[in-house]
């Protein structure tokens, strides 16, 4: 093959350019969306389904539940457990059975300052939680199907067909007749 012709630079730069701009345009608002949930977005915490690793974006439709304050509980929940585990102590000393004001006090300003919020969340939780529940169970029943139908393509796929996954699979459904 001969050299390449006289525009080289422009020409040869152009698909990393164009690669390069693409990339931008698809990371940027990955990186924002995740920004807010950065130990929830990981992959370990996602079940996008079997051939998706994991989608671009969070929380994505796969996300059993939408609700902000669900996810900023479960964000904090990974992300600092004892503030997590604290924040709902106070809620339920100051809103359980017996409303008590002893931990609250125990706290400086500062301190109170940073948890209240907290505590207004979860007492927002407490309060759609019937309406989260109906969600996840909603989303349960949807990704069970989006599973079996994502299994069932696998399953055709002929170049597939001798994958141990694919194989321990079938197995499993002919020994148990499982879903
Ligand atoms: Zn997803």
């Amino acid at each position: 093959m001969g050299p390449p012709g006289p525009v080289i630079g422009y020409n040869r730069l152009q698909p990393v350019v164009t690669r390069y701009f693409l990339t931008l345009i698809q990371v940027s608002p990955l990186k924002l969306n995740m920004s807010l949930y950065p130990h929830l977005s990981q992959p370990q915490y996602r079940r996008c389904g079997i051939t998706t690793k994991v989608c671009p974006t969070f929380p994505c439709i796969h996300v059993p539940c939408q609700d902000p304050d669900y996810l900023a509980d479960y964000e904090e929940f990974l992300a600092n457990n004892q503030v997590h585990e604290k924040t709902w102590e106070l809620y339920n000393s100051l809103y359980g059975r017996t409303p008590s004001y002893t931990l609250k006090e125990q706290l400086s300003v500062a301190e109170w300052a940073f948890y209240d919020p907290k505590v207004e969340r979860c007492r927002r939780l407490e309060g759609k939680k019937e309406q989260i529940r109906q969600e996840r169970k909603a989303h349960e029943i949807r990704a069970r199907i989006q599973y079996r139908m994502e299994e069932e393509e696998l399953f055709n796929d002929e170049s597939l067909k001798d994958h141990p996954f694919i194989i321990r699979r079938k197995e499993d459904r002919r020994r148990g007749n499982l879903p």
